[in-house]
């Protein structure tokens, strides 16, 4: 029998129409799992109501009267998908082995659960749900999806290709997930900032089964900016680059102006308007890049992220033998 405590976490907001199919799909796999000794009995479900409107709550309220099983922790207010799913990990994480994430939906496939457990046994921090096909997804949210993976490594932002937010996480990694102190969260992110040995499982995602996205295009836009701006200050080097590229055409222009004026092709006044446009253009643009890499240094400042993290400190159990005389 082994004594992992598992604890899975799904944020939900305005969840009425899945949580009595999500809650059982959950169960029966817990059953399972305990039965066969994969984890504690003493793991737990645990649902954070983000601030729903409809009857969400009052499920939930209602499935922790039932069985012990189920936990709920209320937001007091709709604060989004990423901060529901960290006060989620973080109210449980000193009571848990390890925390799976997953959307209240299941369109993640549950029944790779017991693989990142048996990872996390083998030593693994960190487990990532990854997509290995996405058949089910309209043509236009894989597009998407895929261009927004592509772009985020282009940015030099180090995420897992086609891993949303479902996700195992030892105690250990959630500690120190609370030392990253940043407000605009993208948890796909810091995730792989933690460092720790990490592992993927591979499932195909479902449809959802009830209930409406969750996530409008204008969310998921909004969602992909702040991925990029938490996580790169990549843009602001294009100011730069932009920049210098100008003040170089600018020299090509200032060339070209000076010999059409030398052989009489302009009018009064023409030349030196060309010049200075381009002259102006180019060094407008380098002292924004110049402003903008101290804003970037500001940024960097702001967000207090941790500089290391130690994964283990060794000490010698040897004991120390007397110094010898001389
Ligand atoms: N969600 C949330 N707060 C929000 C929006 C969404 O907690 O403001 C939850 C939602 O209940 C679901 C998960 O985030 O459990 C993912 O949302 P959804 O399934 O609608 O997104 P999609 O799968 O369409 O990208
Ligand atoms: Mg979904």
């Amino acid at each position: 029998m082994k004594d992992t405590k598992l604890f899975v976490v799904l944020p939900c907001y305005n969840e009425e129409e899945v949580l009595g199919e999500t809650s059982k799909r959950l169960l029966e796999l817990y059953g399972k799992m305990i039965s066969e000794g994969t984890v504690s009995p003493e793991s737990k479900i645990v649902f954070v109501d983000d601030g729903s409107r409809d009857r969400t709550w009052e499920i939930i309220s209602g499935l922790c009267e039932q069985n012990n099983i189920y936990r709920g922790v209320k937001l007091a207010h709709n604060a989004g998908h990423q901060n529901a799913l960290l006060g989620g990990l973080m109210t449980v994480k000193d009571e848990c082995d390890c925390a799976v994430s997953i959307d209240a939906d299941l369109q993640d496939d549950i029944n790779v659960i017991p693989e990142m457990v048996k990872k996390f046994d083998n030593g693994c921090d960190v487990v990532y749900g990854v997509r290995s096909e996405r058949k089910t997804d309209s043509f236009f949210k894989r597009t998407t999806a895929q261009g927004f993976y592509k772009f985020m490594a282009m940015m030099g932002v180090d995420v897992v290709y086609n891993h949303a937010d479902y996700r195992l996480m030892s105690r250990r990694a959630l500690n120190d997930l609370e030392s990253f102190k940043e407000v605009n969260l993208f948890l796909r992110g810091l995730v792989p900032l933690i460092g720790y040995k990490s592992d993927s499982v591979y499932y195909e995602r479902a449809e959802r089964f009830a209930g409406e996205s969750k996530y409008p295009l204008k969310k998921m836009l909004s969602f992909a900016f702040d991925g990029i701006t938490s996580f790169s200050v990549k843009p602001i080097k294009v100011l730069w680059s932009m920049g210098l590229i100008v003040c170089v055409a600018a020299v090509i222009a200032a060339i070209y102006t000076l010999v059409s004026k030398f052989f009489g092709y302009t009018s009064d006044g023409w030349a030196s308007l060309m010049c200075s446009i381009w002259f102006l253009g180019g060094v407008q643009l380098v002292s924004i890049g110049i402003i903008g890499e101290y804003i970037g240094k500001i940024y960097k400042e702001s967000k207090a992220r941790p500089r290391y993290i130690i994964e283990e400190y060794k000490l010698s159990l040897i004991p120390i033998s007397e110094p010898t005389r001389q």
